[in-house]
């Protein structure tokens, strides 16, 4: 297998990473290193006016068709802007949802209306997104959703009931909202994905306080709340085939540039280690060297992954072992700093490392949890005996 980088690659490389340094030192030379999971509260609008900036350079939706407003660049390309994105350490993107999620689903399963009247403004960055999946009863089982939808008519959807952990809801313009379409249905027959206004009397946005003590996700209530007729993805009754599918996108690319932002964190523990002296314990050594290993695997096998179909069991593999490694992460930051991670100012003013550390907690849970990942594993990739779902006599 060639890992290796082409001359027209590596000159892609090279003027991403000229460009990135350039728009980096200006006006937005503040914002590096802001925002991502667990830092999502910080400068949001100035990350707004980021990546909008992104846009009008050609930065966004690099990987989409050129006919939807992207650049079509190979996947090899892709990763590249991933990784010096993540190396110039750039702030994260306010758009993840639409750019990873909504504008590939709607690639695949959108009419033309559709296309059209979205796409573009996810490419410029004029409406934002937000994953209306979750609900209190229904999370690793999604295929339990009950908020409900019914024609009005011809002319609308009216949506009513409950989601929950819904993060940036209370800065998205749209929801991409998975719900019960045919009376009577269950499990995932009778689902469709809708595109609901968040701008209305029938959305209400609470937000949810996190562990770190901020918050960026939230709880969502549609009481009536109202979406075009036309707003359904892949046809009405076909919104679990949809909604896997902006799974499969959500495990996919975008996480590869994550390695070099990992190795960032990792570097900076071995300097707290070396300058609180305990580097020298021997556990703690053994620990941070298993760590440097371990992130290791994980880049061989992102690697890997890009020259193989992006099966859904690479992106499990994926998500299991990036997930393990920075929870554990997380616990060995607050080893290495011993007592100091213990206590906070009087505001409950986390630092850094402890704020990592808490939020470190979700990464097995949100995007699939990794018990949910090992089952796809187990079940489509080595063929084991199927896990016995709910209703299926337990
Ligand atoms: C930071 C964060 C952001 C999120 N953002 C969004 C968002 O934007 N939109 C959205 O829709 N959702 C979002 N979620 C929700 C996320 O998708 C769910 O938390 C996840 O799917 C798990 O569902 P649950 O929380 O209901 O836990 P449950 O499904 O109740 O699971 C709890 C635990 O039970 C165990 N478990 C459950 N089922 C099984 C099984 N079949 N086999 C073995 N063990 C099992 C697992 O240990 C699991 O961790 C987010 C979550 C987090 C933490």
């Amino acid at each position: 297998m060639d890992l290796s980088y082409s001359p027209e690659d590596e000159a892609f490389r090279a003027e991403v990473r000229a460009w990135l340094e350039e728009a980096l030192s200006g006006e937005f030379a503040e914002l590096r290193g802001l925002g991502g999971p667990g830092r999502e509260h910080e400068a949001h609008d100035e990350r707004l006016a980021w990546d909008r900036h992104l846009a009008q350079h050609g930065w966004t939706c690099i990987g989409w068709p050129t006919e939807y407003g992207g650049r079509g660049l190979p996947l090899f390309q892709q990763v590249i802007f991933h990784e010096e994105y993540a190396r110039a350490n750039a702030p994260a993107r306010v758009n993840h949802f639409g750019e990873e999620l909504l504008g590939p689903t709607l690639i695949a399963f959108g009419t033309d209306e559709q296309k059209q009247r979205f796409l573009p403004k996810i490419v410029a960055v004029e409406e934002l997104w937000c994953q209306g999946y979750s609900e209190p009863g229904a999370g690793s089982d999604l295929a339990n959703v009950s908020t409900k939808a019914k024609l009005d008519g011809q002319s609308a959807w009216v949506v009513d009931g409950q989601k929950v952990w819904t993060s940036l809801a209370h800065v998205a313009d749209w929801c991409f909202v998975v719900a019960r379409t045919e009376p009577g249905s269950t499990r995932h027959h009778g689902l469709s994905y809708l595109l609901v206004p968040m701008d209305q009397e029938g959305v209400e946005v609470r937000p949810i306080i996190q562990l770190t003590g901020t918050s960026e996700f939230n709880e969502v209530f549609f009481t009536g709340a109202r979406t075009d007729a036309d707003l359904v993805v892949g046809g009405a009754g076909n919104g679990w085939k949809v909604a896997m599918a902006t799974l499969g996108f959500e495990r996919g690319i975008s996480t590869i540039g994550q390695q070099v932002g990992f190795q960032r964190e990792l570097d900076a523990l071995f300097e707290v280690a070396r300058a609180n002296g305990t580097y020298d314990d021997p556990v703690i050594h053994d620990r941070l060297a298993q760590a440097q290993v371990e992130l290791e695997v994980i880049r061989l096998n992102a690697l890997r992954t890009l020259s193989e179909d992006q099966a859904p069991q690479q992106a499990s593999i994926s998500k299991l072992l990036w997930a393990g490694w920075h929870r554990t992460l997380g616990e060995l930051a607050m080893q290495v700093r011993g007592a100091d991670s213990l206590t906070t100012g009087p505001d409950y003013d986390l630092d850094e490392w402890q704020r990592m550390f808490l939020f470190t907690r979700a990464d097995t849970i949100y995007g699939g949890c990794v018990e949910i990942q090992r089952h796809v594993l187990a079940e489509r990739v080595l063929r084991l005996p199927r896990e016995q779902r709910p209703r299926e006599g337990r």
